[in-house]
């Protein structure tokens, strides 16, 4: 429904990527906006000024207050739906809207329907590739949320859409109320920012929400139960289908693969005897098994939009992954070395380890309050040794203790520059020609790193030092 945001007092919570941008917008429609902001630092003083030249006030360092007046919240994703700032906006009956629920409610009527993605893992390459493919049938799109153009440029810039293929954050779906896709995807649900979310069932929860709405397909993973779930219960518009994805052969109304083809048995005629090949699995990049159920998931987005098959097969042969997730490094004396530093949670590392026979494994980093038995366990077979680094790597260590009590263990206390090299040397001393020496943390990297793609080119820099 149309929102008049003329003269409307509007409260922007956070500076930030989505704040910033948001307060101009709603600015520039003729919004009184006032920005609240928690820290004050320098970043948030430079940012500060930029709007207040504009004439947007701005209050730093108190971000608990909902100011006077205040009609209208619009959210960065990250903040806590438990900030009193949230709770005094409830008593006050004072709408919240996240970035994306902005961004929904500018959209030009005529505007490009949205095919959307989330899931604990394989967001951002399932998009890429829904985009690859959509490009490849010839429509005008672009892959926007957390990556490239930002979701609200998409909708209100000059740059004309057929459709967008939109990355969704549990964040951001909490915080999209009226949000209604044309079709959308859940690819996975593991525990994942539950200490954000409250809990499994509020996360999961707010997963589903992405499948409100939606006019032409649900697709979930039918190895994931969780995800069918969330199908059922949502409230979609009617002849709406449900279509799962899977590793094995497809049923009826499901996409899958049949002797190394990906096949489409949800998009063709009769789909109780007939099936359409879309592409071979050698097309998707890398082909591990986790990438092929995302490739299934694009396909199956693409297809819903009417996308033909040829095109699914030239999308994803065109994709290339970003940096740092499953990149093959090079192979030195018979051993390949692979960079996955985006492996910052157990279910993504889970998914790694399933990718190769024979493993050298470098894990360690922070563990965000994981546990480690269930990957240990799963993967125990597939170690030659492992090459533990970062702060909590004694969490690791005792689960290989417990799970693998034969696989070999490095233990590297350093965290200076120095230690992703030894790291890397005490690997190689472990591995055996025709083995994979994988860079998959299971943690996040800031103990010891700027970020993932720090701590990935630490590891390519150190493997080439290796080959010289
Ligand atoms: P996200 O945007 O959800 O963080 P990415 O595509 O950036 O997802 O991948 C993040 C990490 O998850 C990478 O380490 C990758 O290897 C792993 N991953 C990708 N797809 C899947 C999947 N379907 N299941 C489990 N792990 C995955």
């Amino acid at each position: 429904m149309p929102f008049e945001f003329q003269g409307k007092h509007v409260t922007v919570a956070g500076l930030g990527v989505s704040g910033v941008p948001a307060a101009k917008v709603l600015h520039g429609l003729g919004a009184r906006v006032t920005v609240v902001n928690d820290g004050a630092d320098e970043r948030a003083r430079a940012q500060a000024a930029e709007l207040e030249a504009l004439g947007i006030t701005v209050r730093l360092g108190d971000g608990d207050t909902l100011p006077d007046g205040t009609e209208l919240i619009v959210t960065a994703p990250g903040w806590k739906p438990t900030k009193p700032l949230f709770t005094a906006a409830g008593q006050a009956g004072v709408p919240v809207w996240g970035d994306v629920e902005l961004a929904w409610r500018l959209r030009r009527p005529d505007s490009a329907p949205w095919l959307a993605v989330t899931g604990t893992n394989g967001k951002t390459t399932t998009v890429q590739m829904l985009a690859s493919i959509l490009k490849a049938a010839g429509l005008r799109t672009a892959a926007v949320g957390n990556i490239g153009v930002s979701l609200l440029d998409a909708v209100t810039g000059d740059e004309e859409y057929d459709v967008l293929a939109v990355e969704l954050s549990s964040y951001q779906l909490h915080w999209a109320p009226s949000l209604r896709a044309h079709s959308a995807a859940v690819l996975n649900l593991a525990p994942d920012h539950l200490d954000w979310h409250g809990s499994m069932e509020a996360y999961a929860a707010d997963k589903g929400r992405i499948y409100e709405g939606n006019r032409v397909a649900c697709v979930y993973n039918v190895a994931d139960k969780a995800t069918e779930d969330l199908v059922r219960e949502a409230d979609v518009e009617e002849g709406c289908r449900a279509i799962g994805f899977t590793l094995g052969s497809p049923a009826p109304s499901q996409l899958g693969v049949v002797d190394g083809i990906l096949v489409d048995r949800a998009f063709v005629e009769n789909r109780h005897k007939n099936a359409q090949e879309l592409a071979e699995v050698s097309d998707v990049n890398p082909p591990a098994p986790h990438n092929i159920a995302n490739a299934l998931a694009a396909a199956a987005l693409a297809r819903a939009f009417g996308v033909p098959a040829a095109a699914v097969r030239d999308g994803l042969r065109a994709f290339t992954p970003d940096a740092h997730r499953i990149a093959h490094v090079a192979d030195v004396d018979g051993v390949a070395y692979v960079d996955d530093s985006k492996a910052t949670n157990a279910h993504a590392t889970e998914a790694s380890l399933a990718a190769y026979e024979s493993i050298v494994w470098i894990a360690g980093g922070l563990a965000k309050g994981a546990t480690f038995d269930e990957l240990v366990a799963g993967a125990a077979k597939r170690l030659r040794g492992a090459v533990l680094i970062g702060a909590d790597r004694a969490l690791i260590r005792e689960a290989l203790a417990r799970h693998a009590p034969e696989v070999p263990v490095v233990d590297l206390e350093r965290t200076d520059t120095g230690a992703m090299l030894q790291a890397v040397q005490e690997a190689r001393r472990l591995a055996r020609p025709g083995d994979t020496v994988l860079l998959a943390p299971a943690c996040a990297s800031m103990d010891m790193f700027t970020n993932y793609n720090q701590r990935g080119d630490a590891f390519a820099q150190a493997v080439r030092e290796l080959g010289a």
